[in-house]
């Protein structure tokens, strides 16, 4: 059974101050009571010893008598208290004894403290214990005390009415803070609980395609903050995925849909006899086919490029010696345009697909060409970038609008503008160019402004590094 954040989070803070407050308790009680006992144990053997030096005294050295009125109004005090007292002299013959003097009171109080202390400390196993005392004066024996009391110690009312008031103490304590727990907790678990809720009732919404919807986020706790954060990221991606899905159901029928009528079209005039299938004609026709099958196979490079099984053959590559072969083969194209394609920079040894990394330099450099108007200027520049091979593709052509640069390396994505000018191409240059660079562990990114021209910066792991 899955049980709710808050119940588990109140019942998680109520065992633990329960443990908690269940071992301080135990800890006090056990310290306190054994200090306690300790004292009233020590207090004890003092007043017995007291007693005894305070008997000694009452013998006169000179007349060799005992000051009897005194011995008996401090027996009897000391019998209330719970000692019953024997005194004799140094001969041992007895001469004040409190079980003489009153033996029903004796037995009663001894009787009293022994039940009490077995019903309430049982387990103290205590009994009474007679010590004796020489008694000394004037560094003479003048006789013996036989001193009774309860041993180890006993408590009496007021000591009992102590220790119990102090348990009652530490047990309120303990009821006080349970319930606090249970309300820190519950404050706690609202606290958590409540953006986690909120959070997935709005994953919920965006799971059904609402992807418009936003969380507020939680200033209180960081990881819910980052938590929030990372859902409204997700809604958005999403929103971003659809909205790039759906163009790009419109842009694979719009790339198709052009050849396909050229084809259909010249066919259909042929075959009702309007136009003779000449030479120009079938020739036209086959140019679309091959535009068509020119888009499958784009789109089967890119599978392949994007499969996780791609294999690179990794080799030396010096980016600076490739950008110049890629250079000629354009040379016709640059010638056609009139365009001056420039080199700069030095030699820079990247580790790469020779093969592919010739596709992205070719894309790009056909990209300038296409982009470019008659008669400009294209760079490409090779240079080291923190110990990484860095190329720039610089064209000054009709620019990239800035609401397009971060969607143009999604498959089929033209910007309107480059859809207006007959280019041959379809939009899946740049997603085989950021497929080919992600597979070797480097960066693409794009500097345009419309109207002015472009600059693609391509970053490569140097061949050391990847070594
Ligand atoms: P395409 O085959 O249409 O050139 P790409 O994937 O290579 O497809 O490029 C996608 C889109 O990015 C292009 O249609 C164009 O709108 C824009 N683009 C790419 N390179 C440039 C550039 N150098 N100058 C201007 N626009 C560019």
């Amino acid at each position: 059974m899955k049980r709710k954040l808050s119940t588990q989070l109140v019942l998680g803070f109520t065992l633990i101050v329960l443990i908690t407050v269940a071992l301080i308790s135990l800890a006090a009680n056990l310290l306190i009571n054994w200090q306690f006992e300790k004292y009233v144990e020590n207090q004890q053997r003092e007043f017995s010893d007291s007693l005894a030096k305070r008997l000694g005294d009452q013998y006169d050295t000179e007349r060799g008598t005992w000051n009897l009125d005194y011995v008996h109004g401090f027996g009897m005090y000391a019998l209330d208290d719970g000692y019953i007292i024997r005194l004799y002299d140094a001969s041992g013959e007895s001469v004040w004894d409190a079980e003489n003097h009153d033996m029903t009171l004796c037995r009663q109080i001894m009787q009293d403290i022994s039940l009490q202390m077995k019903q309430k400390m049982p387990e103290l196993a205590g009994d009474f214990v007679t010590s004796r005392y020489e008694l000394n004066k004037n560094g003479n024996l003048v006789g013996y005390a036989d001193i009774s009391y309860y041993s180890p110690y006993y408590f009496k009312e007021n000591e009992f009415r102590f220790v119990d008031s102090l348990n009652q103490i530490l047990f309120v304590i303990g009821m006080l803070s349970v319930v606090g727990a249970v309300l820190a907790g519950a404050l706690l678990a609202g606290r958590i609980s409540r953006p986690i809720t909120e959070i997935t009732k709005i994953a919920g919404e965006i799971s059904e395609g609402n992807y418009g919807i936003r969380l507020e986020e939680d200033a209180r706790t960081k990881e819910l903050a980052d938590l929030t954060q990372a859902v409204n990221h997700m809604a958005l991606s999403l929103g971003e995925q659809e909205m790039l899905r759906r163009r790009l159901t419109t842009d694979i029928a719009h790339e198709l849909r052009t050849p396909l009528a050229n084809v259909s079209s010249n066919l259909e005039a042929i075959i009702e006899g309007v136009w003779q299938p000449t030479t120009e004609r079938l020739q036209s026709c086959y140019e679309e086919l091959g535009r068509l099958s020119g888009i499958v196979a784009d789109l089967e490079k890119l599978r392949q490029i994007e499969s996780e099984n791609l294999k690179l053959h990794k080799e030396s590559v010096d980016l600076l010696e490739l950008a110049e072969t890629v250079r000629d083969a354009f040379l016709p194209e640059l010638h056609k345009k009139q365009l001056n394609c420039q080199m700069e920079g030095g030699p820079v040894i990247v580790s790469g697909d020779k093969k592919r990394l010739y596709q992205v330099v070719s894309n790009l450099l056909s990209n300038a060409v296409k982009y470019s108007d008659e008669g400009g200027t294209i760079l490409l520049k090779v240079q080291e970038f923190n110990g990484n091979g860095m190329l720039l593709v610089e064209d000054h052509g009709i620019g990239i609008p800035e609401k397009d640069q971060s969607l143009i390396f999604e498959r089929f994505y033209r910007t309107d503008c480059s859809r207006q000018r007959k280019t041959g191409g379809v939009g899946i240059g740049l997603t085989i160019v950021k497929a080919i660079i992600q597979a070797h562990n480097g960066r693409i990114s794009v500097e345009s402004k419309e109207g002015r021209g472009t600059v693609f910066t391509v970053v490569l792991p140097s061949d050391t590094k990847e070594r």
